[in-house]
């Protein structure tokens, strides 16, 4: 398993550190993004999105929980984004009503998931999990660990 730790000190270096990431990605992957309310999940989320062309502004899925976007990776070709902020489910009946389980088993798209650990489907094959960690001193500084996986999740 390889991994990664980066230092951000501003929301632009955490959307271009989600840039980076994007050249990385293809179809069938998902990126579980852990950490706290503002620790800059959805800035990454951002550029990654921004790298892969998607058109419409990246808004934080965080009322609607599901956005879909269409994108072109760095191999030229086309997938769905679907982009997933589970911050407000709280039960197994609000995940199956916004389709979580289909989202997530859709082979070709890839999911960018903010607060996985609230989706009880486990999310395994190729996956970037992302932790962000906010410094207790510096305001603007970000620890962000980047972890690839792929096959069934370890506990
Ligand atoms: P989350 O989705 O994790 O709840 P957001 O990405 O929506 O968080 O918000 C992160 C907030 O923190 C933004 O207001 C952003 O301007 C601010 N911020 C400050 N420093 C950073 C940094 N290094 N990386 C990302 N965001 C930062
Ligand atoms: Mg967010």
């Amino acid at each position: 398993m390889e991994q990664q730790i980066h230092t951000t000190h501003s929301e632009q270096e955490t959307v271009e550190l989600g840039k980076l990431l994007a050249r990385r990605l293809v179809r069938g992957d998902s990126i579980l993004l852990y950490g706290d309310l503002g620790a800059g999940k959805t800035e990454f989320a951002r550029g990654i999105c921004e790298e892969l062309q998607v058109e419409d502004i990246v808004s934080s899925p965080t009322f609607t929980i599901i956005n879909q976007y269409f994108a072109t990776l760095s191999d030229g070709e086309d997938a769905t984004i679907y982009h997933i902020d589970l911050y407000r489910i709280d039960s197994p009946d609000e995940l199956k009503e916004i389709g979580f389980s289909e989202c997530v088993h859709s082979d070709n798209s890839i999911k960018i998931i903010e607060w996985p650990e609230k989706g009880s489907v486990m999310i395994d094959g190729p996956r970037y999990e992302v932790r962000f960690t906010v410094d207790d001193v510096e305001d603007d500084k970000r620890v962000i660990t980047i972890t690839y996986a792929t096959g069934s999740v370890q506990s």
